[in-house]
């Protein structure tokens, strides 16, 4: 992707490097978990959802993306491992600015108004509006504070040991987060999350299914703009799509555990991941990204 010398977000909230969040080394613990206070309320409130309903509540706050649970933090950071790559932030600042350029334009011709989202960066745990997270949740996005949170050490684990080289497949990860920011905007974030609330598992996996296929075509949706403004580089559109396959869930599991349990897939399949950014990126169309109607 061309992105040396373009615009770059000022939406950008770096927490790297102020003691690694709650419960981090050495005295900069600036989020502990407050007796009494809405941290331990939400936890309760969390708690019952996953015992009540069965309900993972990382999915229900929209946890993402990740190599999830059964992945593991492999690399052992210290200071300086992960802050080196300068031109990643630089490269992060641009897409996440491109995204704004996209959306806002889009919103506009829709006679809508776009609010452009904040990306939180952060080492190791991280505390946001829908709970505390850690690094091997994956980048995820929160609606309640409309921010996207990233630990690109993240992009390291995508390059290394899910197979999904270059700058786009990074691209992608954040274009995708920021659909579900669009989502937000649209309200089928709220509308889908209210279903899957009463749902049994298994429906409620289905559902969010077909959240994150949205938003992988909303990612096309952001890849065609961008292509359309000449900003793509040959091979670009194959690293995402690449991505995409990469972490879908059959291929996730069974790199994971050997075996694939369908019903245990909140993100989509490989193919389907694929499928749903090439919709978004070749069409162009966001009427094209209905994954909640007919089969996806
Ligand atoms: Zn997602």
């Amino acid at each position: 992707m061309e992105w040396r010398g373009r615009r770059e977000s000022s939406n950008i909230e770096d927490q790297r490097g102020s003691g690694g969040g709650f419960g981090g080394g050495g005295g900069g613990m600036r989020i502990p978990i407050r007796a009494g206070g809405g941290g331990i309320g939400l936890l309760i409130i969390l708690g019952i959802l996953w015992i009540g309903f069965g309900i993972n509540p990382m999915s229900v706050i929209g946890m993402d993306d990740g190599t999830s649970s059964s992945q593991t933090q492999t690399a052992q950071r210290g200071p300086g491992v992960d802050g080196t790559a300068d031109e990643t932030d630089n490269f992060i600042a641009v897409v996440l600015g491109d995204t704004e350029d996209v959306w806002n334009r889009r919103f506009q011709d829709m006679g809508r108004q776009y609010r452009d989202p904040t990306l939180v960066l952060f080492t190791d745990r991280v505390s946001s509006a829908c709970g505390n997270a850690s690094s091997a949740s994956g980048p995820f996005y929160c609606p309640n504070d409309q921010k996207l949170y990233l630990d690109t050490s993240f992009f390291r684990q995508l390059d290394r040991d899910l197979g999904a080289s270059g700058d786009f497949a990074q691209a992608y990860v954040i274009a995708h987060e920021v659909g579900h920011h669009v989502q937000n905007m649209t309200g089928i974030l709220q509308r889908t999350t209210e279903m899957r609330q009463r749902m049994s598992e298994a429906e409620s996996n289905a559902v969010s299914v077909r959240v994150e296929l949205q938003a992988d075509c909303y990612a096309g949706i952001w890849a065609h703009d961008t292509q359309q403004a000449g900003y793509l580089e040959k091979g670009d559109l194959e690293e995402a799509l690449n991505a995409a396959s990469r972490i879908g869930d059959d291929t996730l599991q069974r790199r994971s555990q050997g075996t694939v349990v369908p019903d245990s897939f909140t993100h989509g399949t490989s193919a389907q991941r694929v499928e749903w950014f090439r919709r978004g990126a070749t069409s162009g169309d966001m009427n094209q990204c209905d994954t909640f109607n007919g089969r996806i």
